[in-house]
C-alpha cells in the first residue's frame, strides 16, 4: 500500500469530477520550508445540490470526529449524491501531531477564527482554513469533544434562533442541544458570518475513539444528508426526546483539593442537591457543592486533582 496522495493548492469544487477525491492541501509551511498539509475528502455528486462540510480536530486532541469522517467516506463510497460532501478529518494538523489541543504557538484556534491574513502563526493558519476551505461550504458540522480531564454528554451547540441551525441540531439525535449564539471566535461563528449554516457537535471525550459516540455522530450526518436531499434515505428519529437547554454555565471550585463529582453526564440535578465534594489530602471533607438550580449535567470534570478555580460541572438550564 502506498500513500501517494495528491497535493492541491486550492479547493476548487467545481473542477472536480463526480466521485470521491482524497488529497492534501498546503496551508502553511514549517520552519524548514516544508508544507504542512491539511487532509481533505470530497464526494462530488453528479446531481446539483448543497455543499455540506464536516470538520474535525480543530482542537488537536479531539479525535472522535476524525474517525467519524473516515467512516462517513467509507460508507458513501460508490454512492451518487446530490451536491457535494466535503470532509476535513484534521483541521488543526500541528496540534494533532503534538497530541495537543492548541496550535503550535499555544493558541486556541477556535477562539481566534476567522484569523488574520497578515497575522501571527495561528491567525494566518485560521484565516487560510476559513477562506480556502470553509468558505466553499453551505452547511457545516464541526465535530469536537470534551477537553482533557473532563467528560461530555453527546451535545450540540447551535443558535436556536436560526431556523436552519435549529433543524440541523435536532437531526443529530444528541442527548442535549444547547442554545448558543456563537460570536466568540469559533469556527462555527466564522462560518456563520460567511452565511454558512453551522453547528458544533460535542461528541464524547478527548484523546480516544469511542465506538458509540462515533456511531451516533455518523447517524446525525446521514440525517442531515437525507434532510438536505443529498441522499434518498429516511431520517432516523431518536428513541428519547432531546433535552434543549436555553443556557448553560460551568460551576467552579473556590477551594483546591481532591475533587469528586457525583452525578453523571445527562443526569438531571435538583436545586440544592449535592453535586461534588472537595477533600483535603488526608481525605477529610472540606467543602461541599450543591446545584444552584435545577438542570442537566452536560459535562463534568473527571480529574480528581482540582486546584482552586477548577471546573466542577457544566450545568444546562432547560
Ligand atoms: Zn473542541
Amino acid at each position: 500500500m502506498t500513500n501517494d496522495v495528491q497535493v492541491r493548492h486550492e479547493l476548487d469544487l467545481d473542477s472536480l469530477s463526480p466521485g470521491i477525491h482524497k488529497f492534501y492541501m498546503d496551508i502553511i509551511a514549517n520552519g524548514i520550508a516544508q508544507d504542512i498539509h491539511v487532509p481533505i475528502m470530497v464526494l462530488k455528486g453528479s446531481k446539483p445540490g448543497p455543499v455540506l462540510g464536516v470538520t474535525a480536530a480543530v482542537h488537536g486532541n479531539e479525535l472522535n470526529g476524525l474517525k467519524i469522517i473516515q467512516k462517513l467516506f467509507k460508507e458513501v463510497d460508490g454512492m451518487d449524491i446530490a451536491g457535494t460532501l466535503v470532509g476535513v478529518p484534521v483541521v488543526n494538523v500541528p496540534a494533532l501531531l503534538n497530541h495537543e489541543r492548541y496550535f503550535s504557538d499555544n493558541e486556541d484556534i477556535n477562539r481566534i477564527m476567522p484569523g488574520r491574513e497578515d497575522g501571527n502563526q495561528s491567525q494566518v493558519y485560521a484565516y487560510r482554513i476559513v477562506n480556502r476551505i470553509i468558505a466553499n461550504m453551505e452547511f457545516l458540522l464541526d465535530l469536537h469533544t470534551a477537553s482533557f480531564g473532563r467528560v461530555n454528554s453527546y451535545y450540540i451547540r447551535a443558535n436556536m434562533r436560526s431556523k436552519m441551525s435549529k433543524k440541523l441540531a435536532q437531526l443529530q439525535n444528541a442527548d442535549i442541544i444547547l442554545n448558543n449564539e456563537g460570536g466568540d471566535g469559533t469556527l462555527r461563528a466564522a462560518a456563520t458570518d460567511l452565511g454558512i449554516h453551522a453547528i458544533t457537535l460535542e461528541v464524547g471525550d478527548p484523546n480516544k475513539f469511542q465506538k458509540g459516540m462515533i456511531r451516533s455522530g455518523l447517524e446525525g450526518i446521514f440525517n442531515v444528508m437525507s434532510f438536505l436531499k443529498m441522499i434518498d434515505d429516511e431520517i432516523t428519529v431518536p428513541k428519547e426526546e432531546v433535552v434543549t437547554c436555553q443556557k448553560s454555565y460551568w460551576i467552579y471550585a473556590d477551594r483546591g483539593g481532591v475533587l469528586e463529582v457525583y452525578p453523571d453526564v445527562t443526569d438531571m440535578v435538583k436545586q440544592g442537591e449535592e453535586i461534588a465534594v472537595i477533600r483535603n489530602v488526608f481525605g477529610e471533607k472540606i467543602k461541599s457543592y450543591v446545584a444552584p438550580e435545577d438542570g442537566i449535567v452536560i459535562g463534568k470534570s473527571t480529574h480528581p486533582i482540582g486546584q482552586t478555580g477548577s471546573r466542577i460541572l457544566h450545568l444546562g438550564i432547560i
